[in-house]
């Protein structure tokens, strides 16, 4: 790796002192999904950290076998969580991919592809609506249900028919002010998301319904964007950063104290943008400023819960913990309070709730055949709780249920908290059949 970067945040030089850190002790090792399945040192963290230190210190080539170990890699940062000497994983799989995306970039034709995905798709919720438009009668038509089981097509795309939630056109307006319900106790900023938005647009509905019942108003700032993380994670930082800067803008124009969001993937990359545009003279005091006011929506509402739902929903119920809300965000106690809060919902706790679903933003798309192992040990636990109900609080990990239920034969409709808490204050189980009709 040559040492020179365009800048210091994702150098050589932070890679080597973070690589550093670590001890060899191992203790990681049993977190590791992929290291589960391989069960070699170079595709668990140890063994992708000491490549990470190799690379950097220029004792081994950035060549296509030390990309592959770290392209293996979920990014689900359940050994950061358990790793005693506090190693900075995350960061440094991030800087890793940057300098791997700058030194040994992808062929030309996965450039395109990403730079269209990030810059053309993502980067416009408007666009990603219309697609989702677009597949709405094709999927009543049960041509997506189709897909997934034609042969010809490559499994990546097999994967994404059967990751497609029920499309509705539920959703919320950018540019709208929801107003509180009752006495008012503040105003607050939504960040919707882009697939989100786009796929799952009743869980904003039914986020920005609850937080309006709980005596806030609700403000969905016009023109969001992407909030950067799948270019992130692909090792594209000027993406990123471009979209970081133009999301940091608009939340800091709205005038509002807090930032809420509701997918702990989006979340974990909002409260990284302080780090993300350190280096920058411009933006680092306001991103620092920015990253104070995000919230993830179980976060927030955990403190802030003015009256607990009344209707109950007698179901028994698992949840599925979101790698980066539960490992980057620490948010892991929240979400079971406020299921909690719900009368007659059994909550049943997973035998591995720090265990990935193999979803890993596009991890399930771009390697379809070990997300499908690390989903297969995941459902089994999910199936062993006999939970009617899936509680997830990520947009990636919802989809990846979905397909998880199908593929394990279960009987149970996925739902995020607040979609759940939203049937609980309105004493409807609205998600129900919408969930079935993917079946
Ligand atoms: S981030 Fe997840 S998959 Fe990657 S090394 Fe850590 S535990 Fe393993
Ligand atoms: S990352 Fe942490 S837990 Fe894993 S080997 Fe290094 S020091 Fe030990």
């Amino acid at each position: 790796m040559t040492s020179t970067s365009h800048t210091s945040t994702f150098s050589v030089s932070t890679l080597r002192a973070l690589a550093e850190k670590c001890v060899h002790c191992g203790l990681c090792l049993p977190a590791c999904p992929t290291y589960d399945i391989f069960r070699t040192e170079m595709e668990g963290p140890r063994g992708r950290i000491m490549l990470m230190r190799a690379a950097a210190e220029g004792t081994i080539p950035l060549d296509g076998a030390f990309a592959r170990h770290i392209d293996l890699c979920l990014d689900c940062r359940a050994c950061e969580a358990a790793c005693p000497s506090g190693v900075p994983y995350g960061t440094l799989l991030e800087t890793a991919r940057a300098r791997l995306a700058e030194e040994a970039p992808p062929s030309r034709v996965q450039q395109i592809v990403q730079r269209i995905a990030f810059r053309q798709l993502l980067a416009y919720p408007r666009r990603l609506r219309a697609l989702a438009a677009l597949m709405r009668p094709l999927q009543r038509l049960g041509l997506t249900r189709l897909a997934q089981r034609l042969p010809m097509l490559p499994k990546s795309l097999r994967v994404m028919a059967s990751l497609l939630p029920p499309l509705s056109r539920e959703g919320i307006q950018p540019g709208a002010i929801y107003p509180a319900h009752g006495q008012r106790r503040g105003r607050v900023a939504f960040f919707h998301g882009c697939v989100q938005d786009a796929f799952l647009g009743r869980v904003n509905a039914a986020t920005v319904r609850v937080l309006q019942r709980n005596g806030y108003d609700v403000y969905v700032p016009e023109g969001q964007t992407c909030c950067g993380a799948p270019a992130l994670h692909a090792g594209d930082v000027e993406t990123a950063k471009a979209m970081a800067r133009q999301t940091i803008d608009l939340f800091l124009a709205s005038g509002c104290d807090a930032y809420i969001n509701n997918a702990g993937g989006c979340g974990a990359t909002l409260k990284e943008y302080a780090h993300l545009l350190a280096d920058d003279p411009v933006y680092a005091e306001k991103a620092r400023a920015f990253t104070a006011r995000v919230f993830d929506v179980n976060e927030f509402l955990a403190k802030s819960l003015r009256e607990p739902p009344q209707h109950p929903i007698p179901a028994r119920a698992t949840y599925v913990d979101s790698c980066h809300l539960r490992n980057a965000q620490k948010v892991i106690d929240e979400p079971r309070h406020l299921l909690r809060s719900i009368p007659n919902l059994e909550l049943v706790e997973l035998a591995r709730p720090d265990r990935c679903c193999g979803s890993a933003g596009i991890y399930n798309i771009t390697h379809p055949d070990v997300a499908d192992q690390v989903l297969d040990a995941k459902m089994e636990d999910v199936a062993s709780t006999g939970a009617e109900v899936i509680v997830t609080s990520n947009t990636g990990c919802y989809l990846q249920m979905i397909r998880g239920v199908h593929k394990a034969g279960l009987n149970a409709r996925v739902v995020h908290v607040v979609e759940l808490l939203d049937e609980a204050y309105q004493g409807e189980h609205t998600s129900e059949e919408r969930t079935h009709d993917t079946k």
